[in-house]
């Protein structure tokens, strides 16, 4: 079992899809571990990209993610990572496969409705950006 972060990014909640968007991950098999809505500063967003601090897209992208509300969630499964990023499609929606998260949704590259994990690394950092232990379910829990 492994765990990613998904975050349905401002447009998809803006745009009322939210639920659609976590239900592509559902249908394939994911369980959704842990959710919640928040609203980030744009300090936080800078936090949560620091590692494209820098590029000529990184500003615009932090205004974009702090722009409105976003669901965060922790999703759990086999190769969970891998298959995230596979059912979200390539970050440009205009490349993004048929039946993809990004080619249904998003509307830009930088507007592209979802966030997934892109390596075990970054989910442990995303993961623990967002959640304490005690806020993401054990799904084995008997007691
Ligand atoms: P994410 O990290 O959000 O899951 P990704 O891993 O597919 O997406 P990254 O290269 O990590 O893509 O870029 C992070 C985000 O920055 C993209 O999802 C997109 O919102 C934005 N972005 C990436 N490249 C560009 C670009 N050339 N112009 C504008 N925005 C961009
Ligand atoms: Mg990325």
């Amino acid at each position: 079992m492994e765990r990613t972060l998904t975050i349905v990014k401002p447009d998809s909640v803006a745009n009322n899809v939210a639920g659609e968007v976590l239900s592509y991950f559902e249908r394939a098999g994911l369980r959704v571990v842990a959710a919640k809505m928040v609203w980030l500063t744009k300090r936080d967003a800078e936090a949560f990209y620091y590692v494209h601090k820098g590029k000529p897209f990184y500003d615009s992208l932090c205004d974009f993610m702090s722009g409105g509300p976003c669901v965060v969630a922790v999703l759990e499964g086999a190769n969970a990572i891998a298959r995230v990023r596979e059912i979200m499609g390539a970050t440009d929606p205009a490349k993004a496969a048929a039946g993809t998260i990004r080619n249904k949704l998003g509307t830009s590259i930088q507007e592209n409705a979802v966030h997934g994990s892109d390596s075990a690394a970054s989910a442990e950092f995303e993961i623990g950006f967002f959640f304490s232990r005690l806020e993401i379910m054990q799904t084995e829990r008997k007691g």
